[in-house]
């Protein structure tokens, strides 16, 4: 019924029908061959909807409806940090100082920008440990890339040329080797104990001459964190390699420990994630990279300096890897991100992982009665539980995820880490209220007892969606991008 009210909208195309209204032209109308090479000039007019100012609008409102954003409910997305994007940080972002200034612009008239840009990386060097931090990653996989060519450069550097393996532990985002294998390194996978922690007696088997570096999540992406982490630094660090943090689990150490002080030597952030930046549905975002004193020589360039009073870009930086990204980086969600850093405080940001941890551990455990707990220890920002019991009785993880969409929740990350059978992998995060948590878990038990009683409900889920189950895989590869009749 919903389906056909937006095709129909769309197709009521009337003949003359316009949902606009210009001023009359007071400027000489120019024949079109002389704004325009004749070739590119089209020859017969689009095939556009001629439609009313009212009807569009009911198209695309309605289309907005057919989506599920964080304001319109809750989010477990494991791994992906969807916390409430507080809507001061818009107001901010579209200050006409910061939303207008062109890439071009002289140094001299953005000082505001650049000042910011240049308290952010401060006050991002101090949240993570480390000496300086670059805000041109777009993000976190960008970030991921950044600082393992950094690494390169070192090593290069260094006469190093042999060390081109990048350990990674096989609980991993797919990222992480994925950006090994673009910055032109080879990637070595480290395995997780039955703690889901990496295996120090398998991290020594493959660490060596050869390592470049050792890849690590931490909190890993089962949501525990690694508590060999000072010995993992020192195995890698004595055989010469570079220790790269994923920090895209930020939210659960924010203002409690900090990856510098573990022995890291490059930290990725995503500020779209930890810091409030909007996302999913594609971006932009934002993955700064942190590193230590030694890799500071290898930043992407230009760096911003501040000279007495005045900001500027340093392009004077023989060893730099380059410039990774154009003009500033996503400048508006390092806006988004200041603001929110500013608006919390120091202990507001201890707050938010205080309240992501606990969130996440009453769910977790109010849930183990129903679904597996491969890991039974405390979790910080996220858990992982598995859909073996409900597989044995038919219903996979996958049937559990489309079932939630009849709730109106978000699914939660499925099938990731690879770990884990049946993987069903929740991250609350801590804007979310008791009543909320306490709702979704109301629903995560009846579908636990569906399974066992109706199978069949779970089975052919969704039944309240506009579109039911479709091919996932097709419709990555092989988007459909236009309107088809
Ligand atoms: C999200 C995520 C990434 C990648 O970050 P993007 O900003 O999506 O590129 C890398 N590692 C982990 C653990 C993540 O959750």
């Amino acid at each position: 019924m919903h389906n056909q009210e937006v095709a129909l909208i769309f197709e009521s195309s009337t003949p003359g029908r316009i949902g606009y209204s210009l001023p009359e032209m007071d400027v000489p109308e120019l024949p079109l061959e002389d704004l325009l090479p004749t070739d590119y000039v089209r020859e017969e007019n689009p095939e556009l909807p001629e439609v009313s100012e009212l009807d569009i609008m009911r198209h695309y409102t309605a289309l907005s409806k057919r989506n599920h954003g964080l304001d319109s409910g809750f989010y477990p997305l494991g791994s992906c940090t969807m916390k409430y994007n507080p809507k001061i940080n818009e107001n901010v972002a579209r200050f006409t100082g910061f939303a207008n200034i062109h890439p071009l612009q002289e140094e001299s008239s953005i000082q505001g920008a650049l000042e910011l840009m240049y308290d952010l990386q401060e006050h991002l060097t101090e949240i993570t440990g480390m000496d300086e931090v670059t805000l041109q990653p777009a993000a976190g996989a960008h970030g991921e890339w950044t600082g393992l060519m950094m690494i390169r450069a070192y090593h290069a550097a260094n006469g190093d040329i042999h060390r081109t393996k990048v350990i990674v532990p096989d609980s991993a985002h797919g990222t992480n080797p994925a950006s090994a294998t673009v910055a032109g390194l080879e990637t070595i996978t480290v395995k997780s104990n039955e703690h889901g922690l990496v295996d120090l007696a398998d991290l020594r088997r493959v660490v060596g001459e050869d390592t470049a570096a050792l890849m690590l999540t931490n909190p890993n992406t089962l949501g525990l964190f690694e508590e060999n982490i000072l010995e993992m630094a020192e195995i890698v660090h004595s055989a010469g390699g570079k220790l790269y943090y994923d920090g895209a689990n930020l939210n659960a150490v924010l203002s409690k420990a900090r990856p510098g002080d573990m022995g890291f030597d490059v930290v990725h952030l995503n500020l779209h994630k930890t810091f409030t930046g909007p996302h999913g549905g594609g971006g932009p975002g934002s993955g700064p990279v942190g590193v230590k004193a030694d890799l500071i020589p290898f930043l992407p360039k230009p760096v911003i300096v501040k000279i007495g009073d005045e900001y500027s870009f340093d392009y004077d930086r023989p060893q730099s890897i380059g410039r990774v990204k154009p003009f500033y980086g996503n400048f508006g969600i390092n806006v988004r991100a200041y603001t929110y850093i500013r608006s919390m405080g120091p202990d507001g940001l201890k707050a938010v992982t205080e309240n992501a941890v606990l969130n996440a551990n009453y769910m977790m455990r109010r849930l183990a009665e129903f679904y597996d707990l491969p890991f039974d220890r405390h979790c910080k920002h996220e858990f992982v539980l598995s859909g073996k019991r409900q597989k044995k009785l038919g219903v996979r993880t996958l049937d559990i995820a489309k079932r939630l969409l009849d709730f109106g929740y978000h699914p939660p990350t499925i099938y990731f880490p690879l770990n884990v059978e049946e993987c069903i992998m929740i991250e609350p995060t801590e804007t979310e209220s008791k009543e909320t948590l306490d709702q979704f878990i109301d629903a995560m038990i009846q579908i636990a007892k569906e399974a066992e009683e109706t199978p069949e409900i779970v089975q052919e889920a969704p039944h309240t969606t506009v579109i039911g189950r479709l091919d996932e895989t097709l419709a990555a590869r092989k988007p459909v991008l236009r309107y088809i009749k």
